[in-house]
């Protein structure tokens, strides 16, 4: 750590990172002003500014003990990707010289065979190139110098969750600047949405869990009876940090910091060894990049510390999984945040715009917002009894949802100011922010200025979510634009179609407890959709109206959405996949052999007493002798199940639906029942037998 050059945190902050003050500093003011135009507003840069950028960005690295440097990409693992190559190049005197040239800043080509590409990339073709992303900084991490950079094959498919993540930003700032103008504003030259990824995460001791193959294979324990105590007693929830949680915590703040990233909010969660870190909002695309980076170093940190964090959504069964809340809003150049309800009528009618358009957005585009955080993993989540349910919904907060009745129906609001609602002439009611983010239970929260996307698995790479929302979000802005600016009257036309969005869609406003089984019978009968697994959800990506807004807002090509659908279903496959093979492997190699022994010492007692006396009872060893070998008995049977499931799968001439359909109704189940037994083994075996670390060691030894 260079933690002791560095005294204070503001200067600790941001040390690592080739940011606007370095650039400003190092760099030649007219190429500065270059760069800067190319930051602000996408211009190209011309090569002789990408040299002066490149050397000046080395010789910083190199200052700061950096030998490589590397194009950082966020391939479709879902995981981020680099290469590194050092600065070395050779004298004619036999010595070496630390170069770096503008060409290797703006482009590098990369090996794109061993990425999924879903089909895109034919073999013959199998190189792609990575382009330098100048709207996220560089930084410096294990003596390389990262630049965040796009994917894309040699044809220009996108083969990662930037470039379109990019495209979204665009799509939306030009949609949301033609309804800006609309309202007069001439100043505003760009927007750009915002985001706050809230963080959710699982610690647990490395030698307990060196001695799980399920969490070292899979990440979440593929078994595991109850511990005595869960979160029932809720005393974990933002309770005193432990001393060791809390040393990890603090050296993970400084590695974010260093890394320039906001790390502000730390907390114990809801379940036992369950924490939250929550960044500062910035910039999408930058939120991204730094919420990647936040979750590798949580994990390598944590293993500093002799712990390993778990990023899996569902790690222990019967404890809360974990998540990640996407906090976003849209903000311009001139520091407005356009989903701030505001003072003036004219700042209320543009934010009910808004507010109209997301309304409109998420329900006609609820199947993307579900798809987009569908994995083996969150299906633990979405489909169970806990976090926000796999049904899309928006909760309005009852003031705010009281408004837009006002709106629609035209009454006098009823709050304490009886306003009417004449939009654009009247100020909104002033409403007390808190009343709209009491409600925990549903999955896209308005939150006072910001909308909540709470759905997200805590592993997913939170691009997938954003470019879904940018898009949907331009889409409406889209068709709000076009009615408006060929309008004669305005503020008549605007009225009309708030009040029109409100009727046809306020059938995605719902406040109430989204975990119910009222509400999934409610949301039948509105029609909404509710696709509790990942297969169900996916079939929907290549849906004409959701191929037509990628295609309208050229996000991606038709090609390009049914790649991802694969590649999102072999992933899912992939982790079944060796989800079952580790189950198998557990119990024939590990429980049952340990089952047996324990019944056969169990047996040896009943025996010896026997032959002391007849008289001596052995009523407990029998029953026990009796129960568990009649659940190991079954076990044994589900085992074989289990493989033959797994044999048969092989005999699927399968395309990949097919064969993502098969694991969620024929293995999936089966898992399901092996570990019923396998768990209940588990409550009667001596510990002494029992091969595993239990729930207890795991959640409650930290
Ligand atoms: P909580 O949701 O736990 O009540 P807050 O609402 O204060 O906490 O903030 C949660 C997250 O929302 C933080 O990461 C914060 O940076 C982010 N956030 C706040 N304002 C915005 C905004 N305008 N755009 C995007 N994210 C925001
Ligand atoms: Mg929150």
């Amino acid at each position: 750590m260079n933690y002791n050059a560095h005294n204070t945190v503001p200067e600790l902050f941001s040390s690592m990172v080739f940011n606007d003050g370095v650039m400003r500093e190092r760099l030649p003011k007219d190429v500065y002003k270059s760069l800067r135009k190319t930051i602000d507003n996408g211009k190209d840069l011309d090569l002789t500014v990408a040299n002066a950028v490149a050397n000046a960005m080395k010789d910083w690295a190199v200052e700061n003990g950096a030998t490589h440097y590397t194009h950082w990409f966020q391939p479709m693992t879902g995981i981020t990707a680099e290469k590194h190559d050092s600065f070395i190049s050779p004298t004619a005197d036999g010595r070496i010289i630390m170069e770096f040239s503008g060409k290797e800043l703006i482009k590098g080509e990369s090996d794109a065979s061993s990425f999924p590409s879903g089909g895109l990339r034919a073999t013959f073709e199998a190189r792609g190139y990575t382009a330098w992303d100048p709207t996220s900084y560089a930084f410096i991490k294990d003596h390389s110098l990262y630049i965040p950079t796009a994917f894309c094959s040699y044809g220009g498919e996108v083969l990662d969750k930037k470039t379109p993540l990019l495209r979204s930003m665009e799509a939306l700032n030009v949609q949301v600047l033609r309804i800006l103008r609309l309202f007069g504003d001439t100043t505003t030259k760009r927007v750009l949405p915002t985001v706050g990824a809230e963080q959710e995460y699982f610690l647990v001791d490395k030698t307990l869990y060196d001695q799980r193959p399920d969490l070292i294979f899979t990440g979440r324990t593929l078994f595991g009876a109850r511990a005595p105590k869960g979160q029932e007693l809720e005393d974990h929830y933002f309770g005193a940090v432990k001393p060791r949680i809390a040393a990890f915590m603090r050296e993970l703040d400084e590695e974010l910091w260093k890394l320039g990233i906001l790390a502000k909010t730390k907390h114990n969660e809801a379940a036992p060894a369950q924490h939250e870190l929550a960044p500062i909002f910035a910039t999408v695309n930058v939120a991204t990049d730094h919420n990647q980076l936040t979750m590798e170093m949580m994990k390598n940190v944590a293993l500093r510390h002799g712990l390993v964090c778990l990023l899996h959504e569902k790690p222990f069964k019967g404890v809360n999984g974990s998540g990640k809340h996407n906090n976003w809003s849209i903000t311009t150049d001139t520091g407005k945040n356009l989903f701030e309800p505001g003072k003036l009528p004219h700042e209320n009618a543009q934010f009910l715009l808004f507010l109209a358009a997301v309304i409109k957005g998420v329900d006609e585009y609820q199947d993307l917002l579900r798809l987009s955080v569908a994995s083996a993993g969150n299906d633990h989540r979405l489909g169970a009894n806990e976090a926000p349910p796999a049904i899309v919904s928006i909760s309005l907060g009852d003031e705010l949802t009281a408004i837009l009745h006002s709106i629609e129906s035209r009454e006098a609001y009823p709050g304490t100011q009886h306003v009417n609602m004449e939009i654009g002439v009247n100020v909104l009611p002033t409403f007390p922010k808190d009343t709209t983010d009491r409600n925990r239970t549903s999955p896209f929260a308005f939150t006072g200025n910001k909308f909540e996307f709470r759905s997200l698995g805590s592993q997913i790479n939170i691009a997938c979510s954003n470019i879904m929302l940018n898009t949907m979000l331009a889409e409406e802005l889209k068709q709000f634009a076009d009615e408006l600016e060929s309008a004669e009257d305005f503020h008549r036309s605007l009225n009309k179609l708030i009040r029109r969005v409100i009727k046809d869609h306020k059938r995605i406003i719902f406040n109430g407890d989204g975990y119910s089984a009222e509400w999934r019978e409610e949301a039948a009968r509105r029609g909404l959709s509710n696709y509790p697994t990942t297969p169900e959800a996916m079939i929907h990506y290549v849906d004409e109206q959701n191929l037509k807004l990628f295609r309208d807002h050229n996000i991606y090509t038709e090609v390009e959405v049914r790649s991802r659908r694969d590649i999102i279903l072999e992933t899912y496959c992939k982790a079944l996949n060796i989800e079952a093979l580790t189950s198998i492997d557990m119990v024939k190699r590990d429980i049952i052999p340990a089952v047996s022994a324990y019944v056969s010492k169990l047996t040896n007692g009943v025996l010896a007493k026997r032959t002391l006396s007849a008289s001596i009872p052995c009523t407990a060893e029998l029953d026990i002798i009796n129960a568990i070998s009649s659940l190991e008995d079954s076990t044994y049977q589900t085992v074989c199940e289990l493989e033959r499931v797994m044999t048969d799968l092989k005999r699927v001439d399968a395309n990949v639906i097919d064969l993502a359909f098969y694991y969620k109704d024929q293995v999936i189940p089966v898992m399901e029942e092996l570990r019923t037994y396998v768990d209940g083994m588990e409550t009667m075996v001596s510990s002494e037998f029992w091969p595993y670390p239990t729930y207890a060691d795991l959640m409650f030894r930290i």
